[in-house]
């Protein structure tokens, strides 16, 4: 039987992914040397790309060289951005909009008394950035026991969630967070901060996952949104993740007719057509 290769329809990178691009790239090209702070997108041969064209990924502000600073999509902390400015050192800002409504949301719930929970993943720089402006009156956690073991939590809770995290989840998050805090004169302001992008892309993928019967997710191995599709995928069908066409293994396809591709938000287009390539070579 012959082997039918389907695209996703959401695929490619996301709005946020491919301004920061746009304007590191524009940046890159007139300003010599520039850096980023850690790396902009989850995505190595776009990293390679940006390599060539002079830009280095800083570590941390303490290992930043030049005069000028690069902030990823996800966005940063106010205290990180006072701790730049504090060097001298200029800061391109590409936080994605929609990270920074998020922030916005925050700080506006922590200025209104409000304990701020983020559905999230703690050590995501996203997430990370988002709680700074809440300035430590909020917390991140994916599950509601992360919470119940500080013990009481305050009365007035504000909560929202990573801009990539799967919507069912959140519900379900919010759900028992009220179950299991709830009592006279509780307060719950519930944020809906989940990007319409990965809204959309996550329902693509799961239609086609529901059609076929592998799911390649195509994305860096430690990309948040490219995770969370291919969690979403697996509960339907037969998935794996793969940020690049040589990690395809020939054993996959075994018994596999229908083979569906979707990809991160920051997957370039052309790792998805070598991925492409790839598979059909190998039928
Ligand atoms: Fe922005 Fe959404 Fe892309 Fe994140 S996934 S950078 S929030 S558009």
């Amino acid at each position: 039987m012959a082997l039918k290769i389907e695209k996703g329809a959401e695929i490619g990178f996301c709005f946020g992914v491919k301004r920061a691009v746009d304007i590191l790239e524009k940046v890159a090209r007139k300003h010599d040397g520039i850096e980023t702070l850690g790396a902009l997108v989850h995505n190595q041969p776009l990293l390679k790309e940006l390599e060539n064209l002079g830009v280095r990924i800083a570590e941390s502000v303490a290992d930043v060289r030049g005069d000028a600073l690069v902030i990823s999509a996800h966005g940063i902390s106010p205290q990180l951005e006072e701790e730049i400015r504090a060097r001298g050192i200029e800061i391109i800002d590409t936080t994605c909009p929609f990270v920074r409504r998020a922030q916005v949301a925050v700080r506006r719930l922590a200025e209104s008394g409000f304990f701020v929970i983020v559905y999230g993943d703690s050590g995501h720089s996203e997430v990370k950035g988002v709680l700074g402006w809440a300035e430590n009156k909020g917390m991140a956690a994916l599950e509601v026991n992360q919470l119940l073991r500080l013990g009481q939590l305050p009365r007035h809770l504000g909560v929202l969630s990573q801009t990539t995290q799967i919507p069912a989840h959140f519900t379900r998050f919010v759900k028992e967070l009220i179950e299991a805090t709830f009592s006279k004169d509780s307060e719950l302001r519930i944020i809906d901060t989940i990007c319409y992008d990965i809204r959309n892309r996550q329902e693509a993928a799961l239609e086609l996952a529901n059609k076929v019967d592998l799911m390649l997710v195509i994305g860096g191995h430690n990309s948040a949104n490219t995770n969370r599709l291919a969690e979403l995928c697996s509960t339907v069908t037969r998935t794996h993740l793969v940020e690049a066409a040589e990690e395809i293994e020939l054993a996959w396809l075994q018994d596999r007719y229908h083979i569906g591709l979707t990809a991160g938000a920051s997957t370039a287009e052309q790792t998805i057509n070598e991925v492409m390539a790839k598979l059909e070579s190998m039928a």
